[in-house]
């Protein structure tokens, strides 16, 4: 004879619960542990577990648009202790919901962040280097029958492939050493004129359709003190996001100024009319592989290490980021770093004199 529904649930080694409605009908004898309740049928799901705002669909029950599954949740213990747990979600034939919740191991998330790790970063290798063998492959075999200007087209596709691969690597060197702490900075003023002109140029050759940019810099701006390749690969990723996430025929504009209430602070604005982001992710754009999950986004190219690595430089080198944004008006990224005053160059030179004499 077969065991009762219920007698499986409560011989498992996971957590287990039936909601209805948002109403909690059971909950399995693990999880009540987890909890440190002896009973939570008819309290609110909410009670036992806390599921990111995001992706509240069992709360919902599938009645919204914005209604999916949810892969993770926090249990509250008896101890006041978050744990994170695995979601398992299926219906039942009577319209309610079984969760099934497996404790989040770190070895479990490290393993999951991997996979992710791995499976984005070979789309991201694949997609360049299929073009770049697909026109290889056309002109060994046609090269001669191409006219001039086709060639030339090829060619200079495939070298923009070849470019995003090496942004591509570049971006990855800087996760693994913004990972392993061993991020060396090399300060001086950089003058700030310069570089963005240089960014901005970068960018417009690498081809983002019809933007316009704009500089707004006032030349008597102090230099930043700052590490130059560092900064540039922060402005480089800021100002290839607002291309990226903005619209034909737009503007996006940089600007430089002194911190209104601190002399002695700059700050740069990347500012574009683009997209947009919605409140709800301001936060988490700047974690490890976050991409917002909308059409407008997936169709661009993108990894979600960008601004991940823009915040950890900028911070390294003493700086911060903040940004403000409003969904279809645009987006603005204001960096602040210290303007490399006499003082702070003279320090620097006096730290660099005692390490180097060991004095
Ligand atoms: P990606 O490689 O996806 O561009 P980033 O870390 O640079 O990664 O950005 C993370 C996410 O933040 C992007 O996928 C996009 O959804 C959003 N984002 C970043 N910059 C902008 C912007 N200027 N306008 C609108 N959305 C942006």
């Amino acid at each position: 004879m077969l065991p009762s529904a219920q007698e499986v649930l409560d011989a498992l080694t996971s957590g287990a619960l039936v909601v209805e409605s948002g109403t909690i009908r059971y909950a399995n004898p693990i999880l009540l542990e987890w909890v440190g309740s002896t009973r939570l049928e008819g309290q609110p799901l909410g009670t036992a577990l806390r599921i990111p705002a995001r992706t509240n669909c069992l709360l919902c029950q599938g009645k919204t648009a914005q209604c999916l599954p949810v892969h993770t949740a926090t249990i509250l213990t008896a101890h006041g202790e978050e744990i994170q747990v695995k979601v398992k979600h299926s219906q039942l034939p009577s319209g309610q919901n079984l969760l099934v919740l497996d404790l989040f191991s770190e070895d479990a998330a490290l393993t999951q962040a991997h996979t992710d790790f791995v499976s984005t970063v070979s789309h991201e290798f694949r997609t360049p280097l299929t073009s770049i063998k697909g026109f290889a492959d056309t002109l060994l075999q046609y090269g001669g029958k191409l006219s001039e200007e086709q060639q030339r087209r090829f060619i200079s596709i495939i070298k923009d492939q070849a470019d995003r691969l090496i942004r591509l690597v570049e971006n990855l060197l800087s996760v693994s050493r913004i990972g392993a702490g061993r991020l060396e900075m090399s300060y001086r003023p950089v003058p700030l004129l310069k570089l963005v002109d240089k960014v901005v140029q970068s960018i417009k050759i690498k081809g983002v359709g019809d933007r316009e940019f704009e500089i707004e810099m006032n030349p008597s701006l102090p230099p930043v003190w700052a590490d130059a390749d560092r900064l540039e690969q922060v402005l480089l990723n800021l100002v290839d996001n607002a291309a990226k996430y903005s619209h034909p025929g737009s503007t996006i504009k940089v600007a430089g100024r002194l911190a209104p209430d601190a002399e002695d602070q700059v700050c740069i604005d990347v500012v574009d009319q683009g997209i947009g982001i919605p409140p709800e992710h301001l936060e988490e754009i700047f974690t490890k592989f976050y991409r917002i999950d909308s059409p407008l986004t997936q169709q661009v190219e993108g990894t979600g290490l960008g601004l991940y690595i823009v915040r950890s430089l900028t911070q390294a080198m003493g700086g911060d980021i903040t940004v403000e944004s409003t969904p279809e008006r645009g987006t603005a990224f204001t960096l602040r770093f210290q303007a490399a005053t006499a003082e702070l160059q003279a320090a620097h030179r006096r730290k660099l004199y005692a390490e180097d004499t060991g004095s």
